[in-house]
């Protein structure tokens, strides 16, 4: 069975920069992809699960959802770093573009990504599953689905921390960034491996 990270997007591995339009325009967060590299070679999943509203608001159309991501990999493989999969919700309840205007099981804080992933890839071990996120949301799905909860202060993790978002859940760990959210998560990987003792 393999340790699963959750990673938002926007905030989290890529810089928060509101609706993006220019595909060119997504750029990495400094460190992102070589800390992304490091679950990867430690056989530790990565997955992507994301709020994406653009589409619901009539900003871009859905195929511009799958733009972005293609772009994220891109960016990601450029520096040897992968995403094992990638989710995103496209709702947003009373948004006035169909079919997205819907109230769905699947906008973060709800448990529908994580719940596809672990699904369609049964290898893939809940009890230990992190969420990694910049803001309450990502915290409360971490808690909604059983897994810990990191939250990053880029993005909007910042304001979130000095309480100018509704903060509802506290994370197991605030970590600076990725980088030193995974650092953390392979740390906290280590320690339980060594709290299982010998076999
Ligand atoms: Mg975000
Ligand atoms: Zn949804």
């Amino acid at each position: 069975m393999k340790p699963v990270v959750f990673l938002d997007r926007d905030g989290t591995l890529n810089e928060e920069i509101g609706y993006i339009r220019d595909v060119s325009k997504l750029a990495l967060i400094k460190g992102a992809a070589a800390a992304l590299k490091r679950l990867n070679e430690a056989g530790v999943a990565a997955i992507l699960v994301t709020n994406q509203t653009g589409a619901a608001r009539g900003y871009y159309g859905e195929e511009h959802i799958h733009r972005l991501n293609d772009r994220l990999q891109e960016l990601l493989a450029l520096e040897g770093a992968r995403l094992d999969a990638v989710y995103y919700c496209p709702h947003l309840e009373g948004a006035p573009v169909d079919p997205f205007g819907i109230k769905c099981q699947c906008r973060k804080p709800e448990v529908g990504m994580v719940e596809e992933a672990f699904a369609k890839s049964p290898d893939l071990d809940r009890q230990r599953s992190y969420v990694v996120g910049d803001k309450s949301t990502d915290v409360e799905l971490a808690r909604n689905c059983g897994a810990k909860g990191v939250l990053v202060r880029t993005g909007y993790g910042e304001a979130v921390l000095k309480g100018e978002y509704q903060w509802k859940v506290e994370p197991d760990f605030e970590a600076g960034d990725i980088v030193s959210a995974i650092d953390w998560i392979l740390t906290d990987l280590g320690a339980r491996k060594a709290d299982a003792g010998p076999v």
